[in-house]
């Protein structure tokens, strides 16, 4: 557990100097025992006071940074065991399998389109796991050089011989691949290839118990940026093992402190899918998958995206007026929200009804109509102020404006504060085409 405020108190100077920015000691303790405030604010705490402070200070999961540049990802750093209590930070990677038997370029050009849109952001699967399938180094060293030169992503390398992760960290450790992995057989040369090249190392054990020991074993041998894998490849154990792993981190077991892996089993994709979201909604932090069909992949995106969002934080669009095709001064114009999901379902009736439109997205904090109508975020007289400020008597030859369905009651509060005609469109956005066409079709 981390230190107490007063636990923290015994171990700084009493002097109340205030240079901390805080009156005494002891408020600086609470401070800091809340996270409001950081040990190099005083400068007068003792090295052997520092070392403990540290120690207590530190995050229960330790951030672990795997691949360089665009493509870098962090993981861990995690402080939930439920996400609604707080949130989830960094997103588990996504690992795509190529084995060195496999036809590397192709599998990788295939990696490289695996891309997705949704609600109008981007998302990659992140790595590409390249695993030592055939036995010769060679080969493996070949095949992740083909993987360095075809993808920016990050770089999983999947061996244990230790030869092998050698020769391919010749062309690939400048990447900063995940090295995997360090086993009870191996581990003292992987921590060497893993310091000298400055590589996160995967520790992998055979279940709990074995795992724990190796992590200690690894961690004495001087290397700390770790993924933890405890060697289940049977489903239900796996989840057990994830679970254990996180509540332990969470209770400052520091053993168990560092980010964990999956690796999945299932041939079929769409069992393989559902196989990762369980890993997944359950603190896995790393996934090597099989699969790089894009329909088995779009789910799991997506559950990722959900997971990691803030709770507390709809996710939304920037407020303001959108176009959708081209428009011109005729052009109808639809009021919402800016809660994502609402917007880009409007947008996609609107650009199905296959007449050029303007959107106005209202500022409601990221909630749906109704909520927002509900909490005076979505009114006649907001709704106005955007007609204003957004110019459109500029922009348009008519002063007409259609709202939601929902919110039929607000007509007669726009209609006052704006001078525009308020017409009321369709309760669901699936509407909209069919009143589009009737409203505004030639
Ligand atoms: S700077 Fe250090 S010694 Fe001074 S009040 Fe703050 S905690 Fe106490």
């Amino acid at each position: 557990m981390g230190l107490t405020g007063l636990q923290i108190f015994k171990l700084l100077p009493k002097t109340n100097c205030g240079e901390c920015d805080l009156p005494t000691c002891m408020a600086f303790a609470m401070a800091l025992a809340q996270g409001k405030t950081s040990l190099d604010m005083c400068p007068y705490v003792s090295d052997e006071a520092k070392e403990q402070l540290e120690s207590a200070a530190a995050p229960p999961i330790k951030k672990v940074t795997v691949g360089t540049g665009e493509f870098t990802r962090a993981i861990g750093d995690e402080t939930e065991i439920f996400r609604h209590d707080k949130r989830f930070f960094n997103e588990t990677i996504l690992a795509i399998e190529v084995k060195d038997t496999d036809d590397v370029d192709a599998k990788c050009e295939n990696f490289n389109d695996l891309k997705f849109e949704r609600i109008g952001m981007e998302f990659v699967v992140d790595a590409v796991a390249v695993v030592n399938d055939s036995g010769d180094a060679d080969k493996f060293k070949s095949a992740v050089e083909t993987a360095v030169n075809k993808t920016e992503r990050c770089l999983v390398l999947m061996s244990e011989d230790v030869d092998a992760m050698a020769k391919a960290l010749e062309v690939a450790a400048d990447r900063k691949p995940l090295i995997y992995a360090a086993t009870n057989d191996n581990y003292e040369k992987m921590v060497e290839l893993a310091k000298e090249k400055g590589c996160p190392l995967a520790v992998r054990g055979n279940g709990l118990m074995d795992t724990a020991e190796l992590v200690d074993k690894v961690v004495a041998a001087g290397h700390k940026d770790l993924v933890i894998d405890p060697g289940s490849r049977e489903m239900s154990q796996t989840l057990a093992d994830l679970s254990q792993i996180r509540r332990a981190a969470l209770r400052r077991v520091r053993t168990f402190g560092y980010p964990s892996m999956a690796v999945t089993t299932k041939e079929d994709p769409m069992e393989e899918n559902s196989e990762a979201t369980v890993y997944m909604s359950n603190y896995a932090q790393l996934i090597v998958m099989k699969t790089d069909e894009k329909a088995a992949l779009v789910p799991l995106v997506s559950w990722r995206l959900n997971l990691y969002t803030d709770p507390q934080k709809p996710i939304a669009v920037e407020p303001g007026l959108y176009e959708v095709g081209e428009v011109n001064p005729d052009s109808p114009v639809y009021v919402t929200t800016n809660f994502s999901l609402t917007y880009f379902i409007v947008e996609g009736e609107v650009e199905g009804s296959k007449i050029p439109s303007y959107i106005i997205s209202v500022d409601t904090d990221g909630i749906s109509v109704l909520t927002a109508w509900a909490d005076n975020k979505f009114s006649g007289d907001i709704i106005a102020k955007y007609i204003k400020d957004l110019g459109l008597e500029e922009k348009v030859n008519h002063k007409k404006i259609v709202i939601p369905g929902g919110v039929a009651v607000i007509s007669g509060k726009l209609e006052d504060e704006s001078g525009w005609e308020v017409i009321v469109g369709p309760r669901e956005a699936s509407g909209i085409p069919k009143f589009a066409r009737e409203k505004f079709g030639k």
